[in-house]
């Protein structure tokens, strides 16, 4: 039986046993009247002991009681026991979080809505300069290099950004924000100061190789020179020798230059001067063989420039140009239109020749990448050449799209923003 009914039943026994000794007696009112406030008091009493141990926080174990009363006691401080036992648990979780977080190699802030510090591990204070009394600070106002405060306030956290630490200048770190939860925001830094040695390693080894090769290439390629010319036909194997050395020496030279265009590219400080484009794209088209540009159909639908450096535009317009004419059959046409829209201003190089498989569109931009192709005729190439396209264009803020259907033929398109428009008069 539950506790209610129990509590129902003794009431209603007790009414009824008064009722009859009442009835007897003839004092039934009177008797039924003391009864009611008999228990009217008792239930008074009850509800004053509860509320007094529930202020007390309802922490030890509870009055004895009977009836309903010790079932909501009990209920009470079962429902306590479990929360005491489950904050104890996230007290617990808590502890492990921040000691791992403490732990972590990399600096871990975590940022309010305005930018103000909540929360740091012990690395953000080791490489960022950062204490426990700046919490609630702006992080802008402690690290105040531009990059990191023009970073902070963009929004745009796709990209992580390269600053000197605040404590040591030789250390860099990259920073990078992650958004969560409601305004929060978590920034983790983490030293690169080793990668950007490597790379640096890397990039100059490239570059000193390359440099070294010119000379003992050069003066090979002179002596190749003499020794064809001295050639007088006799024998058959020796002019094939020679034609093979001097294809690839040849071959060896673009693709030192490329190197070393490509470690130009990423070390040399980027010029803007406004470069004629419809022009240097009129000499480029005219600069090949004959044949070839004949097979060129120019449009030139914007007299419109660009801010940029010319070389480097050169070199990225006529490595587009030349796989065009490479990589389709040799009576195609070529297409190469320059032209305005509300975006920007875009170059397109289109071909009618073998096309480029989906899987590979996104990888030919990578250096030595090159798609094996069963080729009635080799096609010379090192692989260099988007590679080369995509920095130029990465450092005039454009974009390279390559749409390529196998066996139709491509089209690479360089999209220039307004911004970059000039006027060279
Ligand atoms: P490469 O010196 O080999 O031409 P690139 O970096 O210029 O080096 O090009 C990389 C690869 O992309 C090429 O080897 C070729 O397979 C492919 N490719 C580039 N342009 C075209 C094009 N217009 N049509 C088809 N394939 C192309």
């Amino acid at each position: 039986m539950a506790a209610w009914q129990k509590e129902l039943f003794t009431a209603l026994f007790l009414y009824l046993l008064v009722s009859i000794v009442g009835w007897i007696t003839g004092t039934f009112l009177l008797l039924n009247l003391l009864l009611t406030i008999g228990m009217l008091i008792y239930q008074v009493i009850q509800v004053n002991r509860f509320e007094k141990w529930l202020s007390a926080g309802a922490r030890n174990t509870y009055p004895k009681s009977t009836g309903i009363w010790e079932e909501l006691y009990y209920h009470v401080y079962r429902i306590k026991k479990n929360n005491k036992k489950r904050k104890k648990q996230l007290s617990k979780m808590i502890d492990q979080f921040r000691q791992s977080t403490e732990a972590l190699p990399d600096a871990a802030v975590v940022l309010g809505v305005n930018d103000e510090i909540e929360w740091t591990n012990k690395a953000a204070r080791d490489v960022l300069g950062l204490k426990q009394l700046d919490k609630g600070q702006r992080i802008p106002n402690l690290v105040r290099f531009p990059e990191f405060i023009r970073y902070i306030s963009s929004g745009d956290y796709s990209e992580p950004v390269m600053v000197p630490s605040p404590v040591n200048h030789q250390i860099t770190l990259s920073v990078r924000i992650v958004p969560y939860g409601a305004g929060l925001r978590l920034l983790i830094a983490q030293d690169v100061t080793q990668l950007k040695i490597m790379e640096r390693m890397r990039k100059d080894f490239v570059a000193n190789v390359s440099h070294e090769l010119r000379t003992p290439l050069t003066v090979l390629k002179g002596y190749l020179e003499t020794l064809q010319d001295m050639d007088d036909g006799h024998s058959a194997v020796l002019t094939a020798s020679f034609h093979q050395m001097q294809g690839q020496t040849e071959r060896m030279q673009h693709l030192v230059d490329d190197l070393l265009l490509l470690t130009r590219l990423e070390s040399q400080q980027k010029k803007a001067v406004c470069v004629h484009i419809p022009e240097l794209l009129s000499q480029i088209c005219q600069e090949g063989d004959p044949v070839s540009t004949q097979r060129i159909q120019l449009t030139l639908d914007t007299d419109s420039n660009i801010m940029g450096d010319e070389q480097e535009l050169r070199s990225a317009f006529t490595n587009l140009l030349g796989n065009a004419l490479k990589y389709s059959p040799d009576e195609s046409i070529v297409k190469v239109r320059w032209y305005k829209n509300k975006d920007g201003i875009n170059l397109t190089v289109e071909d009618q020749g073998e096309g480029i498989a989906k899987a590979d569109i996104n990888r030919v931009t990578e250096r030595f990448y090159r798609v094996e192709v069963k080729r009635r005729k080799k096609v010379s190439g090192t692989g260099l050449g988007l590679a080369i396209v995509k920095h130029v264009l990465m450092r005039h803020d454009a974009q390279l799209t390559i749409t390529s259907e196998l066996g139709k033929g491509s089209c690479f398109s360089c999209h220039f923003p307004i911004k970059r428009i000039c006027n060279c008069n």
